[in-house]
Formats: structure tokens, C-alpha cells, sequence
């Protein structure tokens, strides 16, 4: 059985808890060792599916199909390493187990109780990613705030695992945050010790605390920390602001914060090769050509909602040296006029649900074919590009997805033959990893150098291939195709500079390292313009 690393957070959210679990499982893996990571959060949706990206931004979706908080993602990109369901748990779904296991019967008449019932569900289901990936270190980071209600069972579960464990075998990380006084220029740590009075209260004493702040920790900040919040003086870590999250693990490198940890969990600190990481972070700093590129959505004020499609931007950005500006759009006014359009290098069309703004985004998908902007269409973005040269090019007037009008004359789009007779919302759309065989001589199957590729999806509707021969006699081909020939995973127009869509999201599965080749392609195509 390996060990935990538990991350919690103070003062405020939205510290960056996420990119400080990534960075360390990026830093404990350059050493060697199996790392696994899992995201809690502690509401009581069952999972982040049915969440709208205004409340929790994007929804991530894992290779085995879970619908996850945004923190998966990261995750994912700073192991280059798939996770899987259990590496995201929920309230809801704690509760859930627990209430079918009362259904059937199976507390033998027992009053089931938040402790031990609950808290026992919870900590199987940390031990759960471990147990799987068969890894060295598991690093588990609760949502919330230290002092929220919802998650003092989480708090509890882990207080009692450091005590059931043997010592060494957990790692409490507190982040919190100091602020600096405006008058003074002062950083503040009351806030701090604060944070760090209510982990004691419920009985967890942090073994490092992780300092966010804009300005660099002075040695009286640190002095206080730890002296308030009894801690040794060299576990107090600094994490400042800085311009790409790219840049922390190397930031709490030069702190060494995985060696304080790796020593708290009684494991040697073997050497760490940064090599290729700190060529991309170099490749980051030295971008030169700028290229806007639009991206046309719906909840374009949140950028939270598009946050795997904006770190797909930098990755290709960095591997061919350019820095892309990204132009949010909101759809709506699009629908007004196109003007909003013109400065474009590229226009993208990210996935969405529901009618609002849908003619914007067709009328985008449009004007990219009709003046020759390359055009990448993703999930919902391949549905308009459908839409518009159905209607534009075919001249069908009033095609249109089922999604938007059930009573279209031509459903281009439709629901897939699986999703009919389903009522229930949750979990239930085409979800996870799914092959595609990508055509001979098309554009795509040059983009990824193969023929067969597996990519995630996450959506109902898909192109009604009723109409696929019209489109391809037309100029539209489906150049990607499930392996029985069935769904339509890809289309692009061959007599265009660029106009892919794809039925699957490759946001999901870009990487620092290992930029997607979609992504790539697209930015090489509006750099070249
Ligand atoms: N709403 C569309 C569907 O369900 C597209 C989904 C998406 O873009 N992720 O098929």
C-alpha cells in the first residue's frame, strides 16, 4: 500500500489548489516515482455532468468516461498520465453508495451515521486510486475551504487515516493565502494562522504550509507562519504569482518543497531531470508571432468553462513558437452581424448544449468556409459546421439538430439511436474514449500520421449520416468514422485552407509535452495566413 499527500486550502478559493496538486505529482513523478492523483469536491452532485459551466467551469471528461471537475484536466496535463473515475469523488456520490448499500439491507439494522458510515465510504474511496494504479503516492485534494461545512467528514476521514496509518505514511499540505497590504506593501499572515486554527480544531495539524502570495515571502513572514502556525521554519513554502502555471513546479522546486514532503513521508529524494519541461516553459517565454484566433461560444465572460481548450492553445503555441491571442466571442453577436469576425486569423467553435446563441455559431462555422478562414469545429462546433453547409451549400432550408427543433425539416443532426428511450440526464451521453478509422488521402489522417485513434467525447446528438452522400458529392467529407462505419466522428472540406470538425473533444487529451495534433495543425494553418 503506498501513501497520501492530503491538500487543503485556507483563507479563500480559487488559490490555485489544483495547479499546486498537479505541479507536485509533475515533481514526485520527475523522481521516479508512481503518482496518482484524486480531486473530492464536496457537493452533492454525484458528478460534475449535469453542472452548468457557469456554477463549476469546464466539465472534464476522463478516458473511461466520468464527468469531472476541471482540476482532473490539469491534473492530466502535468502527469502526461490518464486518471480514471476514481480519481474524482463527490459528496453525492459518497452518499449515494451509502444509501443503496442501506436500500439493500446491508447496515443489519444498524443506524447509518455520517461517522463511521459515511467516513469509512469515504476513505475506500481515497485508498481506491492507489489500490488501481498500483502507485507509490496518492495525492488527494479536497475542494472547498478549510471550515466549510461540507467538508468536515472529508477533514475527519483523513484526520483517522493518519492515525490508522503508520506514521510517515500521510502528508498534510495546507494552502493558504497572504495578502499584502496596499498601504504598506506589508504581507499580512493573520489570515493564514486563522486557516491553520481551524485544521486543529478539527484535529489535523499541517506538516508544510504552501503560501500563496503576489510578492515574495519575506523571512519575518515565514518567521511568523511558523511560529503561529507550528510549523518548521523550512516548511513554510513560498508560491508566488507567476505568468504560466507552467512555471510552478519549477517555482516550488527552487523552494524544494517535493523534497520536504517526500521527507515527511519517510522516502528518499532521488535526483529530478527538468529537462523538458523547462524547454517547454523556455518555449513559452520565447513566443514571437502573435496570432488571434475567435473563439465563438456561449459562456465566453467564464473562461473557466473553455479551460482545456485555452491550455490546448498554449501547448501548440509553444511547439511552434507562437503566442495565439484568443478572441472570446460571444455567439449572440454574431447572430447581430459577422462584422465581429474580421481581424481573424482561425475561428473556433467549441462544444455547448442548449438553443441560446446556436445561430451565431452557425453563422461563424459560415463565413470561415465561405472567406477561407481555417475553421476547427469541436463536439458542438462540428454540429454548426454540418448545419450551415446544409443549409448554405445543400440549400436545405431549415436544416437544423433535433437539439434546437425537434420539428426540422432536415435533421442533420440527431439524437444517436441510444440516447431515444433516455430519461435520465446524469451520466448518461456518449461519454469517454471511442475509436475512430480516419480516411485514406484526408487531411486529418495527415494531421495525426495514423489510421486508427481513439479520442473523448461527451454529447447526445451526432451528423445523420441519411445525408452523408449529399454532403460528400458536395464537398464535405466524413473523413473520420467510427470502426462499424456508423457515426460520423470527423468531417472536413478538402477544397477549404482549413475546415475541420470533430465530433470528440482533443482538448481533453493535450499535454505540455505532447501537444494535441489537431491543435497544432490548426494554429500551423492560421499562423500561415
Ligand atoms: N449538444 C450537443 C450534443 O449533445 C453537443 C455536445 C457538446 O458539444 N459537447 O450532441
Amino acid at each position: 500500500m503506498g501513501k497520501f499527500i492530503f491538500i487543503t486550502g485556507g483563507v479563500l478559493s480559487g488559490l490555485g489548489k489544483g495547479v499546486l496538486a498537479a505541479s507536485l505529482g509533475y515533481l514526485l513523478k520527475a523522481r521516479g516515482y508512481k503518482v496518482t492523483l484524486q480531486k473530492i469536491d464536496p457537493y452533492l452532485n454525484v458528478d460534475a455532468g449535469t453542472m452548468n459551466p457557469y456554477e463549476h467551469g469546464e466539465v472534464f471528461v476522463t478516458a473511461d468516461g466520468k464527468e469531472c471537475d476541471l482540476d482532473i484536466g490539469h491534473y492530466e496535463r502535468f502527469l502526461h498520465q490518464d486518471l480514471s473515475a476514481s480519481n474524482y469523488i463527490t459528496t453525492g456520490q459518497v452518499y449515494w453508495n451509502v444509501i443503496q448499500r442501506e436500500r439493500r439491507g446491508d447496515y443489519l439494522g444498524k443506524t447509518v451515521q455520517i461517522i463511521p458510515h459515511i467516513t469509512e465510504e469515504i476513505k475506500r474511496l481515497v485508498r481506491k486510486p492507489l489500490e488501481e494504479s498500483g502507485a507509490d503516492i496518492a495525492i488527494v485534494e479536497v475542494g472547498g475551504t478549510v471550515g466549510d461545512i461540507e467538508g468536515l467528514p472529508y477533514l475527519e476521514a483523513m484526520r483517522q487515516m493518519r492515525d490508522e496509518l503508520p506514521r510517515g505514511d500521510t502528508c498534510f499540505v495546507h494552502l493558504t493565502y497572504v495578502p499584502v497590504l496596499s498601504t504598506t506593501g506589508e504581507l499580512k499572515t493573520k489570515p493564514t494562522q486563522h486557516s491553520v486554527k481551524e485544521l486543529r480544531e478539527v484535529g489535523i495539524q499541517p506538516d508544510l504550509i504552501v503560501a500563496r502570495s503576489h510578492i515574495p515571502l519575506t523571512p519575518d513572514a515565514r518567521r511568523k507562519i511558523s511560529l503561529f502556525c507550528d510549523v518548521p521554519r523550512e516548511h513554510v513554502i513560498e508560491d508566488r504569482d507567476l505568468p504560466s502555471i507552467y512555471e510552478v513546479p519549477l517555482a516550488l522546486e527552487g523552494e524544494s518543497f517535493p523534497a520536504k514532503v517526500l521527507d515527511v513521508l519517510s522516502l528518499p529524494s532521488r535526483p529530478a531531470d527538468h529537462n523538458a519541461w523547462e524547454g517547454f516553459v523556455g518555449k513559452l517565454r520565447r513566443r514571437s508571432d502573435t496570432v488571434r484566433i475567435g473563439i465563438v461560444g456561449k459562456y465566453v465572460e467564464l473562461r473557466d468553462a473553455y479551460i482545456s481548450i485555452i491550455e490546448s492553445f498554449v501547448h501548440a503555441g509553444a511547439a511552434l513558437g507562437a503566442r495565439v491571442e484568443l478572441s472570446w466571442i460571444p455567439s449572440a453577436e454574431v447572430e447581430e452581424s459577422t462584422d465581429v469576425l474580421r481581424d481573424l486569423a482561425g475561428i473556433l467553435v467549441p462544444g455547448g448544449f442548449g438553443e441560446r446563441g446556436i445561430e451565431g455559431k452557425i453563422a461563424a462555422a459560415n463565413h470561415a468556409r465561405e472567406e477561407g478562414i481555417p475553421y476547427f469545429g469541436i463536439c458542438l462546433g462540428m454540429q454548426v459546421a454540418v448545419i450551415a453547409f446544409a443549409r448554405h451549400v445543400l440549400g436545405l432550408r431549415g436544416a437544423n439538430s433535433t437539439e434546437f427543433d425537434p420539428d426540422t425539416p432536415h435533421p442533420v443532426i440527431d439524437l444517436l439511436p441510444e440516447q431515444r428511450h433516455l430519461r435520465e440526464k446524469g451520466g448518461t451521453m456518449r461519454l469517454g474514449a471511442y475509436p475512430a478509422v480516419l480516411a485514406e488521402g484526408s487531411r486529418v489522417r495527415e494531421i495525426y500520421g495514423k489510421e486508427e485513434i481513439a479520442e473523448r467525447h461527451r454529447h447526445r446528438y451526432e451528423f445523420n449520416t441519411d445525408y452523408l452522400e449529399r454532403f460528400e458529392r458536395a464537398g464535405m467529407r466524413a473523413s473520420g468514422l467510427s470502426p462499424d462505419g456508423r457515426l460520423a466522428e470527423v468531417v472536413e472540406i478538402p477544397d477549404h485552407p482549413w475546415y475541420i470538425g470533430v465530433q470528440f473533444h482533443p482538448e481533453y487529451t493535450s499535454r505540455p509535452l505532447r501537444p494535441h495534433p489537431l491543435f497544432v495543425g490548426f494554429v500551423r494553418a492560421c499562423v500561415g495566413r
